[in-house]
């Protein structure tokens, strides 16, 4: 069995062909989605999917990076995110997590601040409701070593989704609380680096993702992301490591429901 720890599988892409996704991850050995949410306008999709394959989604609730740049209201998106945590929506039973949160400079440096003042506040709320976090970091290692240092003995624990960084990012984060790294289809692409500091990282350390709809896995890399090539990540995993697929699904899962709480 395998699990999706990150997966938009709530996005529009997918409004056409919803159930025939979630039928062809199921027959792929995935048991649990974890769902993240984005920012508000993408909420209430996540909580009808929630309410549709209940057995299936595993929700988050948090507000991603990119939705604070230009946007005026992102203060009042955070407190919402907050209040949907005290009291999920109907028919959604609990929030498994707060994410996806972090820094993300790609696109702009201009909101770092912002961003980061955000990132603390959903740090904070964590810690709060006792849930993990599922962090997304782009072009901004350093500067989210500087706030996961501040959180070093507050017993935060998360997942650092779609991991990119180097193997010493990796130590440096892994010391700071009870860290995961979440591997996915980047780990098929030959120029990225990630394969050799995967081969690195301990499989009690690692989840297995998607990121659907994106940075789908080779050989269907260009398309359209889904939680069924979860299955491809978990195989390229066990080439890099040199173990059986099966090896590597079971530690991964076993992981995951460690972190996310799940039976
Ligand atoms: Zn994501």
């Amino acid at each position: 069995m395998l699990i999706d720890t990150h997966s938009h599988l709530f996005e529009e892409e997918f409004d056409a062909d919803r159930h025939e996704v979630v039928e062809r991850a199921e027959r792929a050995g995935v048991e649990r989605i974890v769902l993240p949410a984005i920012e508000r306008s993408s909420n209430e999709r996540l909580f009808e999917m929630c309410r549709e394959y209940p057995h299936l989604a595993v929700p988050l609730m948090g507000l991603h990076p990119t939705s604070i740049n230009e946007n005026p209201d992102w203060r009042e998106e955070l407190h919402e995110v907050e209040r949907w945590l005290t009291t999920p929506p109907a028919g959604v039973e609990r929030f498994y997590g707060v994410g996806e949160i972090g820094l993300d400079l790609y696109w702009s440096r201009d909101f770092l601040s912002e961003q980061e003042e955000a990132l603390r506040a959903q740090l904070d709320m964590a810690l709060r409701f006792n849930l993990p976090v599922a962090i997304h970091t782009r072009e901004a290692w350093s500067e989210m070593i500087g706030v996961v240092s501040d959180y070093r003995t507050r017993g935060l624990r998360g997942v650092f989704h779609a991991f990119a960084g180097d193997l010493d990012t990796y130590r440096t984060l892994r010391e700071m609380g009870d860290f995961k790294f979440g591997v996915g289809g980047v780990v098929t692409y030959k120029k990225s680096g990630v394969a050799e500091v995967v081969r690195e990282i301990p499989l009690e350390d690692i989840l297995l993702e998607t990121d659907s709809p994106y940075l789908t896995p080779v050989p269907y890399r260009g398309k359209r992301n889904e939680s069924s090539y979860v299955s491809l990540v978990c195989a390229e995993v066990a080439r890099i490591k040199g173990v059986e697929p099966d090896v590597v699904a079971a530690q991964t899962t076993l992981n995951a429901k460690q972190l996310f709480g799940l039976k």
